[in-house]
């Protein structure tokens, strides 16, 4: 079995570490091939490959792109590509546009509860200023007191129906599918089991995504318990996809499950990393 780390983030999205910083925790962590995978963000790649050949640790490019599918966001991995491509490029630079206007938003619906500042207070945790996401304002709001974790963030302020929670239109599953394939990589949908859908959305979410050309699905993930990594196995063998793993690892501080720190991936599947072979840098 290989220790295969396919997903985490860094501060050029919503994570706390370097791209420098998360190569040598994963090659510390006994991680064997390693992708960072930042929100609808490549600007980390080459840096993230340049730290792993230090390191003699195998890589693979990375991102995770946001998409609305049946009134919900569906996260989408993509893995092997080039991260110079046009198409992918100019896809995630699109993707990324809305979210300032989003966070004023935000900002003003925490006002309307009495919570001021956070649009500002949240854009002093983003080492991106193109990618304000929700995570900084609930590290904003756990430093000035108002939450004790941002578990507690996301539950009363930042989730549907939540004073500070804005709906927002991302990519179309089909665009971001498209943009991965232009670029020579492979779509993988994250972790499934975080989005509520019915059995009838989500059995319409895989079937539109292998209709795009989508190759496989997360099913070894920091958010999976082992009863839904089980689930989601199975559902890679009825829809023929194949399987990758990745802890989702934002930060030392608030996530649950490290770099490399993961059930293997169940031995029927066919793993991703065996489909992207000459993709592996
Ligand atoms: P955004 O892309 O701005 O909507 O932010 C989404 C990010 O917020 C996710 O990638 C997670 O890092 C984080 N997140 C989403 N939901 C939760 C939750 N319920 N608890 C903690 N973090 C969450
Ligand atoms: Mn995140
Ligand atoms: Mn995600
Ligand atoms: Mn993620």
């Amino acid at each position: 079995m290989l220790n295969a780390d396919l997903h985490c983030h860094s501060v050029v999205s919503d994570g706390t570490l370097t791209p420098e910083e998360l190569a040598e925790r994963a090659h510390r962590n006994g991680v064997e091939l390693w992708s960072l995978t930042d929100h609808d963000e490549i600007g980390g790649q080459h840096r993230a490959l340049a730290a792993a050949h230090a390191l003699g640790l195998h890589y693979l490019c990375g991102t995770e792109i946001s998409v609305s599918f049946a009134g919900k966001t569906v996260h989408i991995v993509g893995l092997g590509f080039d991260p110079d491509h046009p198409d992918l490029v100019e896809g995630l630079r699109q993707t990324r546009g809305g979210r300032g206007a989003r966070a004023r938003e935000m900002s003003e619906g925490l006002d309307r509860v009495g919570i001021h500042g956070t649009f500002e207070g949240a854009l002093r945790y983003a080492g991106n200023p193109e990618l304000v996401s929700r995570t900084h304002f609930a590290r904003y709001l756990v430093e000035s007191g108002v939450c004790k974790d941002t578990y507690e963030v996301f539950r009363k302020y930042l989730t549907e129906g939540k004073p500070g929670y804005v709906p927002h239109r991302w990519a179309r599953l089909q665009d971001a599918v498209g943009w991965l394939r232009a670029a020579g990589g492979l779509a993988v949908i994250a972790h499934p089991a975080r989005y509520d859908f019915t059995p009838n959305e989500e059995y319409a979410l895989f079937t539109e995504f292998k209709a795009h050309g989508g190759i496989g699905v997360e099913v070894v993930t920091g958010s999976h318990s082992t009863q839904e990594a089980l689930r989601y196995a199975e559902m890679a063998l009825e829809f023929g996809l194949a399987g990758s793993r990745g802890s989702d690892f934002h930060s030392p501080q608030e996530s649950r499950t490290d770099l490399g720190a993961l059930p293997w991936l169940p031995g029927q599947l066919t793993p991703v990393w065996d489909l992207l072979r000459d993709r592996i840098r």
